[in-house]
Protein backbone atom coordinates (compact mmCIF):
# COMPACT_ATOMS: atom_id res chain seq x y z
CA UNK A 1 0.00 0.00 0.00
CA UNK A 2 2.01 3.17 -1.13
CA UNK A 3 0.37 6.57 0.13
CA UNK A 4 -0.33 8.94 -2.46
CA UNK A 5 1.49 12.16 -2.35
CA UNK A 6 1.48 11.30 1.72
CA UNK A 7 -2.11 10.92 3.77
CA UNK A 8 -3.33 13.40 0.93
CA UNK A 9 -7.15 12.66 1.62
CA UNK A 10 -6.49 14.37 5.24
CA UNK A 11 -3.68 17.17 4.53
CA UNK A 12 -2.42 19.58 1.70
CA UNK A 13 -0.49 16.82 -0.69
CA UNK A 14 3.20 16.07 -0.64
CA UNK A 15 3.68 18.56 2.47
CA UNK A 16 5.63 17.09 5.29
CA UNK A 17 2.64 16.61 7.29
CA UNK A 18 0.99 15.03 5.07
CA UNK A 19 3.62 12.44 5.08
CA UNK A 20 3.86 12.29 8.77
CA UNK A 21 0.51 11.58 8.72
CA UNK A 22 0.72 8.62 6.04
CA UNK A 23 4.07 7.14 8.10
CA UNK A 24 1.66 6.92 10.97
CA UNK A 25 -1.25 5.23 9.38
CA UNK A 26 1.25 2.49 8.59
CA UNK A 27 1.57 3.17 4.91
CA UNK A 28 4.18 0.31 3.62
CA UNK A 29 5.65 3.06 0.87
CA UNK A 30 5.39 6.74 0.71
CA UNK A 31 5.01 8.71 -2.96
CA UNK A 32 7.16 11.32 -3.83
CA UNK A 33 6.62 13.25 -7.13
CA UNK A 34 9.94 15.04 -8.16
CA UNK A 35 10.34 18.27 -9.80
CA UNK A 36 13.90 20.34 -10.23
CA UNK A 37 14.21 23.56 -9.43
CA UNK A 38 16.31 26.57 -11.21
CA UNK A 39 19.27 25.76 -8.82
CA UNK A 40 18.76 21.81 -9.51
CA UNK A 41 17.06 20.77 -6.35
CA UNK A 42 14.32 18.43 -6.35
CA UNK A 43 11.49 19.63 -4.99
CA UNK A 44 8.48 17.26 -3.97
CA UNK A 45 5.39 18.63 -5.68
CA UNK A 46 3.13 17.04 -8.30
CA UNK A 47 3.25 18.87 -11.09
CA UNK A 48 6.02 21.33 -12.74
CA UNK A 49 3.69 24.07 -11.92
CA UNK A 50 3.50 26.07 -9.00
CA UNK A 51 0.00 27.89 -9.18
CA UNK A 52 -2.53 24.99 -8.16
CA UNK A 53 -1.16 24.35 -4.52
CA UNK A 54 0.59 27.64 -3.70
CA UNK A 55 0.50 31.43 -3.28
CA UNK A 56 3.31 31.86 -5.93
CA UNK A 57 0.71 34.38 -7.85
CA UNK A 58 0.52 36.27 -5.07
CA UNK A 59 4.09 36.23 -4.21
CA UNK A 60 5.77 36.57 -7.33
CA UNK A 61 3.21 37.86 -9.76
CA UNK A 62 5.83 39.25 -12.39
CA UNK A 63 7.42 35.76 -13.31
CA UNK A 64 4.75 34.09 -14.72
CA UNK A 65 5.20 32.81 -18.22
CA UNK A 66 3.59 33.72 -21.57
CA UNK A 67 1.20 30.55 -20.94
CA UNK A 68 0.53 32.78 -17.68
CA UNK A 69 1.50 29.36 -15.40
CA UNK A 70 4.49 29.45 -12.81
CA UNK A 71 7.11 26.72 -13.12
CA UNK A 72 8.71 25.36 -10.28
CA UNK A 73 12.09 25.05 -13.13
CA UNK A 74 12.14 29.53 -12.97
CA UNK A 75 12.56 29.50 -9.39
CA UNK A 76 15.48 28.80 -6.96
CA UNK A 77 14.92 26.49 -4.13
CA UNK A 78 14.99 29.69 -2.05
CA UNK A 79 12.45 31.22 -3.29
CA UNK A 80 10.22 27.78 -3.70
CA UNK A 81 10.92 27.28 0.31
CA UNK A 82 9.37 30.96 0.59
CA UNK A 83 5.71 30.21 -0.93
CA UNK A 84 3.10 28.68 1.15
CA UNK A 85 1.25 25.59 0.47
CA UNK A 86 -2.10 24.82 0.68
CA UNK A 87 -5.36 22.35 -0.57
CA UNK A 88 -5.16 21.39 -4.28
CA UNK A 89 -7.13 24.20 -5.98
CA UNK A 90 -8.44 24.96 -9.50
CA UNK A 91 -6.12 27.93 -10.25
CA UNK A 92 -8.87 29.43 -12.55
CA UNK A 93 -11.41 30.05 -10.22
CA UNK A 94 -10.00 29.71 -7.06
CA UNK A 95 -12.20 26.51 -5.71
CA UNK A 96 -10.42 23.65 -4.06
CA UNK A 97 -10.41 20.17 -6.06
CA UNK A 98 -11.87 17.81 -3.04
CA UNK A 99 -14.47 20.06 -1.47
CA UNK A 100 -14.18 18.09 1.73
CA UNK A 101 -10.74 17.37 2.40
CA UNK A 102 -7.96 20.11 4.35
CA UNK A 103 -9.81 23.47 4.34
CA UNK A 104 -7.75 25.88 1.81
CA UNK A 105 -5.46 28.65 2.61
CA UNK A 106 -5.54 27.15 6.46
CA UNK A 107 -2.74 26.84 8.70
CA UNK A 108 0.87 26.77 7.18
CA UNK A 109 2.91 24.98 4.88
CA UNK A 110 5.95 24.49 2.82
CA UNK A 111 7.42 22.60 -0.27
CA UNK A 112 10.18 21.07 0.39
CA UNK A 113 13.22 19.15 -0.98
CA UNK A 114 13.26 15.19 -1.66
CA UNK A 115 16.64 15.18 0.39
CA UNK A 116 14.66 16.68 3.07
CA UNK A 117 12.00 14.25 3.06
CA UNK A 118 13.96 11.12 3.14
CA UNK A 119 15.42 12.33 5.94
CA UNK A 120 11.99 12.43 7.49
CA UNK A 121 11.19 8.73 6.67
CA UNK A 122 14.53 7.84 7.40
CA UNK A 123 14.69 9.07 10.78
CA UNK A 124 11.16 8.28 11.54
CA UNK A 125 12.34 4.62 10.52
CA UNK A 126 15.29 4.98 13.11
CA UNK A 127 13.15 6.45 16.03
CA UNK A 128 9.84 3.81 15.32
CA UNK A 129 11.93 0.86 14.72
CA UNK A 130 10.15 0.25 11.40
CA UNK A 131 11.30 0.13 7.79
CA UNK A 132 8.84 2.20 5.17
CA UNK A 133 10.02 2.77 1.81
CA UNK A 134 10.19 5.57 -0.85
CA UNK A 135 8.05 5.60 -3.88
CA UNK A 136 9.86 8.60 -6.26
CA UNK A 137 8.68 9.52 -9.54
CA UNK A 138 10.34 11.42 -12.16
CA UNK A 139 8.16 13.75 -13.34
CA UNK A 140 8.69 14.99 -17.17
CA UNK A 141 12.09 14.26 -18.01
CA UNK A 142 11.27 15.21 -21.69
CA UNK A 143 10.33 18.90 -20.10
CA UNK A 144 13.25 18.85 -17.73
CA UNK A 145 15.74 17.50 -20.68
CA UNK A 146 14.58 20.56 -22.85
CA UNK A 147 15.43 23.06 -20.02
CA UNK A 148 18.84 21.51 -19.60
CA UNK A 149 18.28 19.52 -16.75
CA UNK A 150 18.82 15.56 -16.57
CA UNK A 151 16.40 15.16 -13.76
CA UNK A 152 17.11 11.02 -13.37
CA UNK A 153 20.49 11.28 -12.71
CA UNK A 154 20.06 13.51 -10.17
CA UNK A 155 17.32 11.66 -8.42
CA UNK A 156 19.29 8.60 -8.82
CA UNK A 157 22.66 9.77 -7.40
CA UNK A 158 20.61 11.44 -4.31
CA UNK A 159 18.97 7.92 -3.84
CA UNK A 160 22.60 6.35 -3.86
CA UNK A 161 23.76 8.76 -1.49
CA UNK A 162 21.03 7.71 1.04
CA UNK A 163 22.00 4.27 0.70
CA UNK A 164 18.64 3.14 -2.03
CA UNK A 165 21.65 1.37 -4.42
CA UNK A 166 19.33 -2.08 -5.61
CA UNK A 167 16.02 -3.99 -5.29
CA UNK A 168 16.49 -5.20 -1.80
CA UNK A 169 16.25 -1.50 -0.71
CA UNK A 170 12.83 0.26 0.08
CA UNK A 171 12.82 2.62 -2.54
CA UNK A 172 10.97 1.87 -6.45
CA UNK A 173 11.39 4.44 -8.59
CA UNK A 174 8.22 5.35 -11.09
CA UNK A 175 7.59 7.24 -14.48
CA UNK A 176 5.14 8.09 -16.86
CA UNK A 177 7.91 8.16 -19.35
CA UNK A 178 8.95 5.27 -20.57
CA UNK A 179 11.70 5.94 -22.68
CA UNK A 180 13.44 7.44 -19.34
CA UNK A 181 12.62 4.32 -17.54
CA UNK A 182 14.13 2.20 -20.24
CA UNK A 183 17.22 4.80 -20.21
CA UNK A 184 17.42 5.00 -16.19
CA UNK A 185 18.17 0.73 -16.13
CA UNK A 186 19.88 0.66 -19.51
CA UNK A 187 22.25 3.71 -20.00
CA UNK A 188 22.27 5.27 -15.89
CA UNK A 189 22.56 1.37 -14.66
CA UNK A 190 20.17 1.60 -11.98
CA UNK A 191 19.20 -1.60 -10.47
CA UNK A 192 16.32 -0.47 -8.38
CA UNK A 193 13.03 -1.64 -8.44
CA UNK A 194 11.38 0.01 -11.61
CA UNK A 195 7.56 0.94 -11.98
CA UNK A 196 6.06 1.67 -15.64
CA UNK A 197 3.16 3.95 -14.99
CA UNK A 198 0.74 3.78 -17.58
CA UNK A 199 -1.86 6.06 -18.67
CA UNK A 200 -3.96 4.89 -21.82
CA UNK A 201 -5.63 1.36 -22.39
CA UNK A 202 -3.58 1.11 -25.75
CA UNK A 203 -0.40 0.22 -23.48
CA UNK A 204 -1.74 -2.62 -22.81
CA UNK A 205 0.00 -3.44 -25.66
CA UNK A 206 3.40 -3.07 -24.75
CA UNK A 207 4.12 -5.10 -21.65
CA UNK A 208 6.78 -6.95 -22.99
CA UNK A 209 8.59 -3.75 -23.66
CA UNK A 210 8.10 -2.59 -20.07
CA UNK A 211 9.31 -5.98 -18.81
CA UNK A 212 12.35 -5.58 -20.66
CA UNK A 213 13.24 -3.08 -18.23
CA UNK A 214 10.90 -2.79 -15.40
CA UNK A 215 9.59 -4.79 -12.14
CA UNK A 216 6.11 -3.45 -12.14
CA UNK A 217 3.36 -1.05 -13.69
CA UNK A 218 1.16 1.44 -12.31
CA UNK A 219 -2.25 1.74 -14.38
CA UNK A 220 -5.05 3.66 -13.52
CA UNK A 221 -7.52 1.16 -12.01
CA UNK A 222 -10.28 1.72 -14.43
CA UNK A 223 -8.13 -0.15 -17.55
CA UNK A 224 -8.35 -3.32 -15.49
CA UNK A 225 -12.08 -3.65 -15.72
CA UNK A 226 -13.96 -4.36 -18.39
CA UNK A 227 -17.76 -4.25 -17.17
CA UNK A 228 -19.53 -3.79 -14.63
CA UNK A 229 -23.13 -5.72 -14.46
CA UNK A 230 -25.66 -6.77 -11.88
CA UNK A 231 -23.60 -10.46 -11.01
CA UNK A 232 -20.15 -8.11 -10.61
CA UNK A 233 -17.05 -7.03 -12.28
CA UNK A 234 -15.45 -8.64 -15.18
CA UNK A 235 -11.58 -8.04 -15.78
CA UNK A 236 -9.57 -7.06 -18.47
CA UNK A 237 -6.40 -9.48 -19.47
CA UNK A 238 -3.78 -6.72 -18.05
CA UNK A 239 -3.16 -7.89 -14.63
CA UNK A 240 -3.18 -11.38 -15.73
CA UNK A 241 -0.44 -10.73 -18.71
CA UNK A 242 1.81 -8.52 -16.20
CA UNK A 243 1.96 -11.62 -13.62
CA UNK A 244 3.52 -13.94 -16.51
CA UNK A 245 6.09 -11.22 -17.59
CA UNK A 246 6.76 -10.92 -13.49
CA UNK A 247 5.96 -7.60 -13.07
CA UNK A 248 3.82 -6.54 -10.30
CA UNK A 249 0.43 -3.90 -10.48
CA UNK A 250 -0.06 -0.88 -8.30
CA UNK A 251 -3.02 0.73 -9.54
CA UNK A 252 -3.84 4.72 -9.19
CA UNK A 253 -6.05 5.87 -7.13
CA UNK A 254 -7.66 4.59 -4.43
CA UNK A 255 -9.54 7.59 -3.30
CA UNK A 256 -13.09 7.25 -0.73
CA UNK A 257 -14.25 10.20 -1.98
CA UNK A 258 -14.46 9.87 -5.55
CA UNK A 259 -15.94 6.42 -5.89
CA UNK A 260 -17.04 6.49 -9.43
CA UNK A 261 -18.02 3.15 -10.40
CA UNK A 262 -18.15 1.50 -6.92
CA UNK A 263 -20.78 1.57 -4.25
CA UNK A 264 -17.90 2.20 -1.13
CA UNK A 265 -14.38 1.96 -0.68
CA UNK A 266 -14.73 -1.61 0.45
CA UNK A 267 -16.08 -2.45 -2.41
CA UNK A 268 -13.49 -0.33 -4.52
CA UNK A 269 -10.26 -2.55 -2.77
CA UNK A 270 -12.02 -5.93 -2.69
CA UNK A 271 -12.70 -5.02 -6.48
CA UNK A 272 -9.32 -4.01 -7.31
CA UNK A 273 -7.22 -5.70 -4.70
CA UNK A 274 -8.78 -9.05 -4.64
CA UNK A 275 -10.64 -9.95 -7.56
CA UNK A 276 -8.95 -8.25 -10.11
CA UNK A 277 -5.63 -9.24 -8.11
CA UNK A 278 -3.55 -6.13 -8.22
CA UNK A 279 -0.62 -5.88 -5.84
CA UNK A 280 -1.46 -2.72 -3.94
CA UNK A 281 -2.11 0.06 -4.95
CA UNK A 282 -1.92 4.12 -4.27
CA UNK A 283 -4.09 5.80 -1.78
CA UNK A 284 -4.97 9.06 -0.62
CA UNK A 285 -6.55 7.42 2.28
CA UNK A 286 -3.51 4.57 3.63
CA UNK A 287 -5.94 4.48 7.18
CA UNK A 288 -9.02 3.54 5.28
CA UNK A 289 -6.98 0.93 2.81
CA UNK A 290 -5.12 -0.80 5.60
CA UNK A 291 -8.04 -1.45 7.80
CA UNK A 292 -9.98 -2.77 4.94
CA UNK A 293 -6.93 -4.89 3.67
CA UNK A 294 -6.85 -6.04 7.64
CA UNK A 295 -10.62 -7.05 7.44
CA UNK A 296 -10.49 -9.09 5.02
CA UNK A 297 -7.45 -10.93 6.07
CA1 LIG B 1 2.72 10.50 -8.70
Amino acid sequence: MIAHRGASGYLPEHTLASKVMAYAMQADYIEQDVVLSKDDVPIVIHDILLDDVTNVLEKYPNRKREDGRYYVIDFTFEEIKTLVVTERFDSETGLQIYPNRFPKGTSSFRLHSLQDEIELIQGLNKSTGKNIGIYPEIKKPEFHHENGKDISKIVLNILSDYGYKTKNDKCIVQSFDAVELERIRKELKSQLFLVQLMEFSEQKNLLEFYASYADGIGPWYKHLISSKTADGFSFTPLIKEAHKLDLVVHPYTFREDQLDEFDSFEQMIDVIIHQAGADGGFTDFPNRMREILQAKL
